[in-house]
């Protein structure tokens, strides 16, 4: 098989720009961004963070860094999924650095359900701002009081009434709904009961943020981080309204369409945790080199040769990994590509953990601190082996794909 990982000449100058843009003008206002946060109403922008941050993302979009996620597009770049990988590890480098560039979760995923499965309406109404970067959106999948991991278990209540559905139930962990910006979600729920296979129960359906009936009971706290202003909201559906052209490609297609949003969305979120693992990786390496204790410099002590090293070959590893899953997912099939992706979706955060954790023990007490980004990359990045599907699940998809090759049995 003829495999290949580059990018294109023509967007090597793009990549740079991109990093360059990273590095110059979007991580020199991270701190300062940060601390606005903690000014006033966590869920409110304040006039300084809201300058910061639309006045980055009109810096980018004037000088055409936008939208690069939307990969073999005419609307794009016309990016292949290897090549967007580069880009999205150096985003991943800085909290703000995905958004920027209109390239952040959960907005993208959500993008492409509706360019994919959207109605003219729809395109118009959400997918329009979104690819602006004037709304943000949110995808409320899980609930509290099921195994969402298995999304057949997902039970919210969407009953027919005429020209319109009703929705009862609780949603939890809807990353992006505490962010006032956020308008609209996109929602799995359930439209039909045991006289359906199994695949076939579940729906997905369009709700504006601001329909009545939706309530924010709280944020749910990530190691004690509220992650304010996008958050992760636990939200109460009671008897909210909407029509029933709402519906995404129709009733119980909700697993085709998680299936198409999932993929794309999954393999970007390892993409950008590389980015982290390298911005630890660099930062515990000066770190190393700065600071003496025992007469010598840090790096030079102990095992901490071999620590940098290790870290070294894991991202080397995890990133050609990334890169694999990323070249079966632009052959086109998507049933080829799944158990590439569900390897690095495992990979990817262990490595970025590990390389994160021992720049931390790097910087002393310091790394555990506000003082650098190390603390808030690790629970962000350990998120991850629980968002967009835990690592069993993934594991187990991998090990299936393996046994599936010596037993015409289902496994
Ligand atoms: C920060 C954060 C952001 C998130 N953002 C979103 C979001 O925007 N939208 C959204 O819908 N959800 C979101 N989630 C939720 C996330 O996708 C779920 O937490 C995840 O799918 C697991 O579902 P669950 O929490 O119900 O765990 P459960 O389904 O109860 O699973 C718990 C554990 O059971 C074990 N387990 C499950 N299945 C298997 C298996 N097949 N084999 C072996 N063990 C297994 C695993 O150890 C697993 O971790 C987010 C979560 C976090 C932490």
């Amino acid at each position: 098989m003829n495999m290949s990982f580059g990018l294109r000449e023509e967007n090597r100058a793009l990549l740079q720009r991109v990093a360059d843009m990273v590095r110059d003008e979007i991580m020199p206002l991270e701190e300062e961004y940060q601390a606005e946060i903690d000014k006033g109403d966590r869920w409110a922008y304040t006039e300084r963070q809201a300058e910061i941050l639309e006045g980055l993302k009109a810096k980018a979009r004037a000088a055409g860094l936008w939208n690069f996620w939307l990969t073999d597009s005419d609307k794009g770049f016309g990016l292949s999924t290897v090549e967007y990988a580069y880009f999205a590890e150096e985003m991943g480098k800085t909290p703000l650095g995905a958004e920027v560039f209109n390239c952040s979760a959960p907005d993208t995923g959500n993008m492409e359900v509706f360019e994919r499965y959207g109605s003219e309406m729809m395109k118009e109404q959400w997918l329009k701002p979104l690819l602006n970067g004037e709304i943000r959106s949110a995808y409320l999948m899980t609930e509290p009081d099921v195994a969402s991991s298995d999304a057949t278990n997902v039970s919210m209540s969407c009953v027919r009434d005429g020209d319109e559905y009703v929705l009862n139930g609780e949603k939890w962990w809807s990353s992006g709904a505490g962010d006032p910006r956020c308008k609209v979600y996109i929602v799995m729920v359930k439209t039909a009961g045991d006289e359906q296979p199994k695949h076939k129960r579940q729906s997905m359906i369009v709700v504006p943020a601001d329909a009545p009936g939706i309530e924010i009971l709280r944020p749910m706290q990530v190691y004690g981080h509220d992650d304010a202003p996008h958050g992760h909201m636990h939200i109460r559906f009671s008897n909210v309204r909407v029509p029933t052209e709402n519906i995404l490609l129709g009733e119980g297609r909700g697993f085709e369409i998680a299936q198409g949003r999932l993929g794309p969305g999954r393999i970007h979120h390892c993409m950008r945790a590389i980015g982290q693992a390298e911005s630890a990786l660099e930062q515990m390496c000066k770190r190393s080199l700065q600071r003496e204790a025992f007469g010598k410099k840090l790096a030079q002590l102990g095992a901490n040769y071999d620590i940098i090293a290790e870290c070294r070959m894991e991202i080397e590893m995890a990133r050609l990994l990334c890169l694999k899953a990323a070249w079966y997912m632009d052959q086109g099939d998507a049933r080829a590509a799944a158990p590439w992706i569900s390897q690095i979706k495992v990979i990817a955060p262990r490595v970025a953990l590990k390389v994160i954790d021992e720049a931390v023990q790097m910087f002393g007490g310091q790394g555990v601190s506000q003082d650098t980004p190390l603390a808030t990359a690790w629970t962000h990045v350990r998120t991850l082996r629980l968002a967009d599907g835990p690592d069993a699940v993934h594991r187990r998809q991998v090990a299936r794909a393996e046994l599936t090759k010596y037993t015409q049995e289902k496994v």
